[in-house]
């Protein structure tokens, strides 16, 4: 009996041990896979396909977020990008973006939007803008004077708002004199450009207790400053060119000039003295660019654009003797080179993609209301509903139509080119 009960107690101790060592084994192997899938870190998604991926993150219990663009470099299908990097731990990830490559745009959605870029481009010119009531002019449609080179504060928020509404979007001078077309797609091009810097182009009224500028709101910078609000998307800009007396405000003049640059305007060459570059001597020329240049050069050194809008628009052929010397040339020792020059044009010019683009020679469309002749806002865009430039939306890829094929400049090498 003895013998008996003791074989009994031994075989529940060797249970109780076996029970506690499973016990063990399964706690530790549980614990082992848990640290293992806590720890695991995400892959790269962009050598995948679009079905791995939704593989992978069904496994993984990840949300994913499939996002499909145009992509000239990547095949239809291709991932472009991932939102989370590569390597972060599983368990941190709360969402990821895969950006997946549609291939370039369908030539139906290019035949839809009419994309051409090989269209015409606006220069709109402006000069001063006077805080009159267009009513209260003896012109018409807010023009201040007989020949509209001066405009109404009223008019001139009249004119972006109907530029804005026709589709339009600004891009700087330099980046169309660069051909760097920066416009979403079906959208066109536009350039603002105002010379002889009068005072009425950005009116300081005093400083703040900063020191900072107080721009009227009704000069032309206060006007677009309030577009630049209103409108995010118009990509607010503008090319200011001056002479000597740079903003006619002596005591604000540098104050103002830094001011432009540092949001995001322009400011080029108009000549010291508004001078007719077809009447000047060649050293004349050179001096009256030169002092200009080296104003703005001891302002902003490296900051404004080296661009000259020719004053009455003279000479107006470039063979005339001084206009190699308004491109280059030294005056008391200052030399400057001028990368592109405005004239006082009446319509809009080519696409920079286009053959016959000459930077040096730009014609801009005069911002003036005359009823809708001689080539004034209402007939300049008129015009342009069939030749304007309507963008693919891409900055490095030029999309132009089969018949325009023979209008390219050949020796663009650093943009794609499809034609449809
Ligand atoms: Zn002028």
């Amino acid at each position: 009996m003895k013998k008996g009960k003791l074989k009994i107690k031994n075989c529940i101790i060797f249970l109780i041990i076996l029970i506690l060592v499973l016990y063990l084994v399964i706690t530790l192997v549980k614990n082992l896979t848990t640290k293992e899938e806590k720890d695991k870190l995400l892959v790269n998604l962009t050598t995948l396909t679009v079905d791995e991926i939704k593989d992978y993150a069904s496994k993984n219990k990840l949300n994913i977020n499939l996002i499909y663009e145009y992509n000239y470099d990547k095949e239809n299908g291709e991932i472009i990008s991932q939102s989370v990097k590569e390597g972060t731990s599983l368990k941190n990830i709360k969402e990821i973006d895969i950006v997946i490559s549609k291939g370039g745009i369908e030539k139906e959605i290019l035949t839809e939007k009419n994309v051409n870029e090989m269209g015409k481009i606006p220069v709109m010119m402006y000069h001063g803008i006077h805080n009159v009531a267009s009513s209260d002019t003896e012109y018409t449609g807010g023009n201040v004077d007989k020949d509209g080179y001066n405009r109404t504060s009223e008019a001139f928020r009249g004119d972006l708002e109907k530029y804005y509404s026709m589709g339009y979007r600004m891009i700087r001078l330099q980046d169309y004199v660069d051909g760097n077309i920066d416009v979403p797609l079906g959208y066109s091009p536009i350039v603002l450009t105002f010379d002889d810097g009068a005072s009425n182009n950005i009116k300081v009224t005093g400083l703040d207790s900063n020191g900072n500028i107080i721009i009227d709101p009704n000069s032309a910078v206060g006007i677009l400053e309030e577009f630049k609000k209103k409108y995010p998307d118009y990509n607010v800009t503008a090319t200011f060119f001056v002479n000597g007396t740079l903003f006619n405000q002596k005591e604000y003049d540098e104050k103002i000039i830094k001011w432009l640059i540092d949001n995001g305007y322009d400011v080029g060459n108009h000549t010291e003295s508004h001078n007719d570059l077809s009447a000047t001597t060649t050293e004349k020329t050179q001096s009256v660019i030169a002092s200009v240049y080296q104003k703005l050069e001891s302002i902003i050194p490296g900051k404004y654009v080296n661009i000259i809008a020719l004053p009455f628009g003279k000479p107006t052929s470039r063979t005339h003797t001084n206009y190699n010397y308004i491109l280059e040339g030294t005056s008391n020792g200052y030399s400057y080179k001028t990368h592109a020059a405005l004239r006082v044009g009446w319509e809009p010019e080519v696409s920079p993609y286009n053959k016959n683009f000459n930077i040096t020679y730009i014609k801009r469309c005069r911002a003036y209301d005359n009823n809708g002749k001689e080539f004034d806002i209402e007939s300049v865009f008129k015009n342009l509903e069939k030749t304007r430039f309507i963008s693919d939306g891409f900055k490095d890829v030029v999309t132009i139509k089969e018949q325009d094929k023979n209008l390219l400049n050949e020796n663009i090498t650093n943009k794609k080119i499809v034609t449809y």
